[in-house]
């Protein structure tokens, strides 16, 4: 079969490879893609993810079977939707359900209704009414902008005086949607599960990320500067809690209220002396923990997809390796960079997933998180001495990356 795939970053490059790789399929299509992806695909440069129309013609005059959907924007934009509507089967959430991730404040009260473990909140509208909050609820308090922001609408605010400057900047612009949280403190985690409605194939598998830009955990949040998995640090006890208490309830909770979820969601949780809690929603795989569960998942891809759609209870395979990912970024990430960068070293080994660069002469970089070098192993020291060989081995004048990548599991 032909299958298109939806994106342009490093979770499309994996997502394109892992779909090239399934026995079922003969061509995989991307839309829009980027050069490396030649590697396992056919690149459809000239159609936007914003093109609803374009893609749902693509589809059809290609006669792809599967539409693949990796970025959250087409997915709260209803690029699912349209596609269903032509009758063409889709990987990603309805637009409706996709707001489990494109709204904070509808994700909450979900959970809230449905007692899923996470922070306690509000959700307020006016600078006054959130002043007066703050001298009820004190720093460290959480805020939350509505809507999606890049990982850049919260603020985790430890002082008094931050909180109030986190106040003046979200309603700078008068009355707003804000989500007000409890603080948690522990550490954090992700965990992926295929959803169909009330029904759910489970990971076996935890990964983690690392947001921060710099070593140590230190800098500004990233939409991710690597990720590892498995987690050995967090035990089985910790992903069977939160398969009970927060993946089958979810998809349970989503079901009643109609919203009729097809795809991946990615659950952000928090290990706290209550046990995991929700940090938030994803309505897709994490960039990077999609390219680092990807490589450890053995099971193809379009037979999960397929056993999804029949809701037929299958366990997921997983090879015995640790896989670690380590982001290569522009210099001045996640604030502003050049592009255009040459970069040597790199001919499309498939020990790389790439997201920033350009074909021209030479590879030149054309984005922020530039390229992932993966690395995998028997154990998880093996599999980062792995990665940083393969990062070692890409030369350029405008990247950087984080040295420290799976310190936690070392
Ligand atoms: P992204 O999509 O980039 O992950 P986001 O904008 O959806 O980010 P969240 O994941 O909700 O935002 O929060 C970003 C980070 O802020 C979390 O990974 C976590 O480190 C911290 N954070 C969020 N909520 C809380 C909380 N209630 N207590 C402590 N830390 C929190």
């Amino acid at each position: 079969m032909k299958v298109l795939v939806i994106g342009s970053g490093g979770r499309e490059h994996a997502l394109s490879h892992k779909l090239s790789s399934s026995q079922h399929v003969e061509e995989v299509f991307v839309i829009p893609g980027n050069d490396a992806m030649q590697n396992v695909a056919t690149v459809v440069g000239d159609i936007k993810e914003t093109e609803h129309e374009k893609i749902v013609r693509f589809a059809q005059e290609n006669a792809a079977e599967w539409v693949v959907i990796g970025p959250e924007q087409p997915l709260t934009e209803g690029l699912a939707d349209a596609l269903t509507a032509a009758g063409i089967k889709v990987f990603g959430p309805n637009k409706e359900a996709a707001q489990i991730e494109g709204s904070k404040s509808f994700a909450k009260a979900i959970m809230a209704k449905y007692d899923i473990p996470t922070a306690e909140y509000a959700v307020i509208h006016t600078k006054e009414a959130a002043l007066d909050y703050l001298m009820d609820h004190p720093a460290p308090i959480v805020l939350k902008q509505d809507g999606l922001a890049a990982g850049k609408g919260v603020i985790v605010a430890m002082t008094h005086e931050e909180a109030v400057g986190a106040i003046e900047r979200f309603y700078k612009d008068g009355d707003a949607e804000v989500v007000f949280e409890e603080f948690l403190a522990g550490e954090e985690f992700s965990l992926m599960v295929f959803v169909n409605d009330d029904f759910i194939i489970p990971f076996d598998v935890i990964a983690q990320d690392h947001k921060r830009a710099y070593d140590g955990d230190k800098g500004p949040n990233t939409g991710g500067m690597g990720a590892y998995c498995p987690v050995p640090h967090i035990g089985e006890d910790i992903l069977k809690v939160t398969n009970e208490r927060i993946a089958y309830p979810i998809a349970q909770a989503m079901s009643e209220e109609g919203l009729n979820y097809f795809g991946l969601l990615y659950i952000g949780a928090i290990i706290t002396e209550d046990g995991p809690k929700v940090i938030e929603f994803n309505a897709r795989f994490g960039d990077p923990e999609c390219q680092v569960l990807l490589t450890k998942m053995d099971s193809d891809f379009i037979e999960v997809l397929a056993a999804l759609e029949r809701k037929e209870a299958i366990e997921l395979e997983w090879s015995e390796d640790a896989v670690v990912g380590v982001v290569l970024a522009a210099a001045g990430y996640p604030g502003s960079y050049d592009r255009g960068h040459k970069v040597y070293g790199y001919n499309g080994e498939l020990d790389y997933y790439i997201s920033g660069l350009k074909k021209e002469d030479d590879w030149v970089t054309n984005g922020g998180r530039v390229m992932l070098a993966l690395g995998t192993g028997r154990s998880i020291e093996e599999a980062v001495k792995a990665s940083y060989g393969n990062v070692d081995k890409i030369t350029s004048d405008g990247l950087f990356h984080r040295q420290d990548i799976a310190h936690r599991a070392l």
